[in-house]
């Protein structure tokens, strides 16, 4: 169990009598906390030495060559198309089945995204579904770990290779997951494809309050990243500051502002040390689910693939064909037990609706409409999952 003394005010909590399980809750303590104020009272505040450090941890953690902090996910999944050059006319092979963000950095860069089904077993892009997908525009795929849950790396950089084709990861909540590749297991983001996008929103296994972190093996795609993340500046901050000659900047190209603070990268820093430990806890957590949830008739558990560990970001069941998913979620609530729906179906939003290059997405929509997450963090007990599975137990009862 994680020993930690925290001082949560938005942890579990009670409304109407009865207290509530959250579908989640970062694990942040006086570590984050200290760390934090440190760095507040130092006088440099803004993607100075925390931010190097946590890059160069992060890189460290999951074996790539480069890491690049950024404001969130969304900035860094931007990023990725924009240093692959990828723009107006070009089409990105993605899933539907994903946070709406994945489709909208496509859009953001003038883009098409083109949607492909997910396989239902680990709900993630169907890799047998790819090749049907690809035209002579086809640019990059954005293979998403959904959940935390692997894509199938090793199938979809062989299609991607053999199409000459760029391979994005949409790794926002698979830090601390690793995947098989040639009898070896590595983690997500040395990366398996170009370039690995991650995520710290307080949803995901470890947190900077908002934060992204882009990895990547090419020194040339690292170096674009750093010059769009600070408006194409030729000269970064910490180098005009430390330097005993006065140096003008110049600026390259027309950049962003996608920077991450000091106070949430020494935060992160915190964080990464207890990446292992959540991890694992996560893990004894969602085989326990396994095993009380098992005998339940007609629920579909999560499936992990012999190549795949799964950081368990999230923990999501298929409810049967003749339950009802929102009164489910509702009677839950209603026991003090928070819940969420699957996946949304991006192309089922109002942005995505008039989408044409569309395939089928019968399994996607399946997804979303017949699965719940359950709720699972690391201060989470054992009993309580107990409780939860005798809810359910309850609600699926003939
Ligand atoms: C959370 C999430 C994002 C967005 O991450 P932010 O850091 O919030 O921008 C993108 N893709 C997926 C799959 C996510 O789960």
């Amino acid at each position: 169990m994680v020993a930690v003394r925290t001082r949560a005010r938005f942890g579990p909590s009670t409304t109407g009598g009865g207290i509530v399980i959250p579908i989640a809750l970062p694990l942040l303590a006086d570590d984050e906390a200290d760390a934090a104020r440190e760095v507040v009272l130092s006088g440099w505040v803004s993607q100075g030495p925390q931010v190097a450090a946590f890059e160069r941890e992060f890189a460290a953690l999951v074996g790539a060559p480069h890491a690049c902090a950024v404001a969130n996910c969304t900035t860094a999944l931007q990023l990725a198309l924009a240093a692959l050059g990828i723009g107006t006319g070009d089409e990105v092979i993605t899933v539907s089945h994903s946070f709406i963000a994945t489709a909208n950095v496509i859009r953001h860069q003038g883009a098409t995204p083109v949607f492909v089904d997910i396989d239902l077993e680990t709900y993630n892009l169907d890799c047998a579904r790819l090749a049907e997908a690809i035209t002579e525009r086809t640019r990059a795929i954005i293979a998403v770990h959904q959940m935390g849950m692997p894509c199938d790396m090793a199938a979809l950089i062989a299609v991607a290779r053999r199409h000459g084709i760029a391979v994005i990861e949409d790794a926002a909540c698979a830090a601390g997951s690793q995947i098989r590749m040639n009898g070896e297991w590595e983690p997500i983001g040395k990366p398996h494809g170009d370039i690995a996008c991650f995520s710290f929103h307080p949803r995901k296994v470890i947190t900077t309050g908002e934060g992204g972190m882009l990895t990547t093996a090419d020194a040339e795609l690292d170096r674009k990243f750093r010059l769009l993340r600070q408006h194409g500046m030729s000269v970064p901050d910490v180098v005009r500051h430390g330097s005993s000659q006065v140096i003008f900047e110049e600026y390259l190209v027309s950049g962003y502002n996608y920077r991450m603070t000091d106070m949430q990268a020494a935060i992160g820093r915190k964080q990464l040390e207890r990446l292992p430990e959540l991890v694992a806890r996560r893990r004894r957590l969602a085989s326990r689910y396994n095993e009380v949830l098992g005998n339940i008739e007609g629920l579909r558990l999560p499936f992990e693939p012999a190549w795949a560990r799964s950081n368990w970001q999230s923990y999501c069941v298929r409810l049967p064909d003749w339950t009802n998913q929102r009164s489910v979620m509702q009677n839950l609530l209603d026991q003090g037990i928070a819940t969420r729906r699957g996946i949304m179906c991006s192309h089922r939003e109002p942005p995505y609706a008039q989408e044409t290059r569309r395939h089928d997405l019968r399994q996607s929509e399946l997804a979303q409409d017949r699965s719940i997450l359950l709720p699972i963090y690391a201060q989470m007990s054992e009993e309580n999952q107990v409780l939860i599975a005798e809810a359910l137990k309850k609600e699926l009862q003939v």
